[in-house]
Parts: structure tokens; C-alpha cells; sequence
């Protein structure tokens, strides 16, 4: 029987995300500079072989079920639905998934669900074209469009669309992606914007609870809350009509769930962190690379966790911003 990962708290983290890059090919309003950023270098970045030996840790010695790949972009990392084989080895029932802006997801679809992708979230922001482009300052909506096609026709379901909102750019389309959710079938979670973005235009100005927009959608589509067999970081619903589909609600900052956080993120770099907002990261990479055993690498790993935070303050007058944007962190 696996050990588990268990902070200080009494929380278990079960839940890693490993970002394979820091890269990306959108520019994001919220997440990243329309310059970009300072790329790391191709030796800063975990080969494939050692993303797998950490995986296999945290699956094998600490029961971690659910693995989501995720970035900067992941589809731009060569080859990546080779790392999704090699995680997917370690155990076929593992819940592997990616986060994708979904741009160059039509040309990868089938390669990753035939290595072993369960799932896919899709970062769509809004439904209309103009919109996009202010927003993610690329034309790729239509891109985007064939990329959820192709998920589905890959059998990558039940597809879940993410958007993060912000009041004055799409805080107005919540019902027209409730009704997307119904059409298709989609599970779309609206995120609120968080101050992880790399130019620092985040303020609470700018932040719409959730609940707003679900009494928005509520005027419209009654909804029934989903019970979840444990604490989830988002509040889910189905709709009351039996309409296939559902929504959710991430309100990391109007209503944060750090007291049932089962999350953990591996950095692009190895860097190991216990919240998006950690103010620090256990740098696993060099261990590694300075040939550390596994039972080294547990301690390390086991300690990191045992520290994590008790939550963020977003927010109030303690909150410190991580110098690293989500792109970077990994979301
Ligand atoms: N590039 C991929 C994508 O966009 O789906 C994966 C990485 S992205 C950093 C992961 C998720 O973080 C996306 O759903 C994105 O919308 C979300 N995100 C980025 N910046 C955010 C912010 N400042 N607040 C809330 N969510 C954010
Ligand atoms: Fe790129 Fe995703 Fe950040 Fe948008 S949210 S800039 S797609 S990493």
C-alpha cells in the first residue's frame, strides 16, 4: 500500500500537475506579456525520462492517481504525447489529462488518446472572434474550434471547457456557454482571474464572483448541484432539465478552497510547488541530475509537502504575488 503525501494540515495531495513547458503560443491577457517572456533553455527544461521517474514516484510511492499535463502550452513541446505513453505505462487506470489552449489540438487529438489520454480541458475565454483576438492576441479561434472536434471525435470526453473570467471582457457571455454546455455536451468551469498574470493588471476591480454568473445562468437554466464523492476545487452542477452537459464554478478568489487543496505542481524547471501562490519551490531537477536515489528524492518531496501553506490571502493586506506568472507555474 502506498504511503500518502500528507501536509501539516492533514491534507493529501493526489493531484499533480506537471507543466512540460513554459512556452506558449497565445499571449493571454491574464496569464502572460504580449512580448512574452524569458524562455527557459532547452537544459533547464526535464527531459521526458526524468518527468517520468518523478511521476512514477509520486504514483507508485504516494498513491497519486490523477495526473494532468499541462504549461505554458504543452501541444508546443515536441512530442509530448510520448511523455502522456510513458506516464501512462506506469498504471493504465491512472487519470491522466491535459490543459490545452486546443490550437494545435486537431493535429494531436487522436495521437494522445491513442497514448493514453483520458481527458482534455480547453482554455476558451469567449464565442466570439473579435473577443478572442483581444483576448488571447492570436487569430486562432477557428484552430481552436477544429481542436475541440477533433478531441471529441478522438474520444477524449467529456470535454471541459475552462474560462477564466474578467468583468468588461466576457463576464457577459456566462449563459451563451451554458448553452454551448448543453449543445455539446461540454462541461465548461468559469475560473475567476487570479493575480498570476505576467503584466500585473490584475485587481479585484476586475474579478466576478462566481456566484454572479450563476444566478445568470440560473435565470435561464435552473441547475441542480452534482455531489462530489470528495471535496472538489470547483462547485459543479448539471442543468434541471436533464440537458446534457453541466457547468462549474472555480472561485479561487471569492471563495477559496485551500482547506480541501489536493494539489501539487511540478514546474517545467523540476521545481516542486505546494500552491499557485507558493512564495518559494523545491528545486528537484538538480537532485536528480546529481544522481539522488529515489528514497532521497521521497524525503525531499515528503518534506516539501508537509510545508505546504494553509492557504492564499488574495486579496488581503499579507498577499504577496509570486513572482512567476500561472504560464510559468503551471495551471
Ligand atoms: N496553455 C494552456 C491553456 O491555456 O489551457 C495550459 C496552461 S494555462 C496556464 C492553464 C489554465 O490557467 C488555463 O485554463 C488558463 O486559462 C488559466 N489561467 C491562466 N492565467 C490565469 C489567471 N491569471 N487566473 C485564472 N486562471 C488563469
Ligand atoms: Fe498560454 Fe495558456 Fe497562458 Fe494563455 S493561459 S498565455 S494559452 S499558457
Amino acid at each position: 500500500m502506498a504511503r500518502v503525501l500528507r501536509d501539516s494540515y492533514g491534507r493529501v495531495a493526489d493531484d499533480l500537475r506537471i507543466s512540460v513547458t513554459d512556452r506558449c503560443n497565445f499571449r493571454c491577457i491574464y496569464c502572460m506579456p504580449a512580448e512574452g517572456l524569458k524562455w527557459l533553455g532547452r537544459e533547464e527544461i526535464l527531459r521526458y525520462e526524468e518527468i517520468r521517474r518523478l511521476a512514477r514516484l509520486f504514483v507508485e510511492r504516494y498513491g497519486v492517481r490523477t495526473i494532468r499535463i499541462t504549461g505554458g502550452e504543452p501541444l508546443v513541446r515536441m512530442k509530448v504525447e510520448e511523455l502522456v505513453g510513458m506516464i501512462g505505462e506506469l498504471d493504465p487506470t491512472l487519470d491522466i489529462t491535459m490543459t490545452t489552449n486546443g490550437v494545435l489540438l486537431a493535429g494531436k487529438a487522436e495521437k494522445l488518446a491513442a497514448a493514453g489520454l483520458k481527458r482534455v480541458n480547453v482554455s476558451l475565454d469567449t464565442l466570439s472572434l473579435d473577443r478572442f483576438h483581444d483576448i488571447a492576441r492570436v487569430d486562432a479561434f477557428a484552430k481552436v474550434m477544429d481542436g475541440l472536434r477533433a478531441a471529441e471525435e478522438a474520444g477524449l470526453k467529456p470535454i471541459k471547457l475552462n474560462v477564466v473570467v474578467m468583468k468588461g471582457h466576457n463576464d457577459d457571455e456566462a449563459v451563451d456557454f451554458a448553452r454551448l454546455a448543453r449543445e455539446k455536451g461540454y462541461e465548461v468551469r468559469f475560473i475567476e482571474f487570479m493575480p498570476l498574470d505576467g503584466d500585473g493588471i490584475w485587481k479585484p476591480d476586475l474579478v466576478v464572483p462566481s456566484q454572479v454568473l450563476q444566478e445568470r445562468i440560473e435565470d435561464q437554466f435552473p441547475l441542480v448541484v452534482l455531489q462530489e464523492d470528495r471535496p472538489a476545487p470547483s462547485h459543479n452542477y448539471r442543468f434541471a432539465d436533464g440537458a446534457p452537459g453541466g457547468v462549474g464554478f472555480i472561485s479561487s478568489v471569492s471563495q477559496a478552497f485551500c482547506t480541501t487543496c489536493n494539489r501539487v505542481r511540478l514546474t517545467a524547471e523540476g521545481g516542486l510547488r505546494t500552491c499557485l501562490f507558493s512564495l518559494h519551490e523545491t528545486p528537484l531537477r538538480d537532485l536528480m541530475r546529481g544522481g539522488a536515489s529515489d528514497d532521497t528524492l521521497g524525503h525531499v518531496i515528503e518534506a516539501a509537502i508537509w510545508q505546504k501553506e494553509e492557504g492564499h490571502e488574495i486579496g488581503q493586506a499579507g498577499f504577496i504575488k509570486p513572482a512567476k506568472s500561472m504560464s510559468q507555474i503551471g495551471g
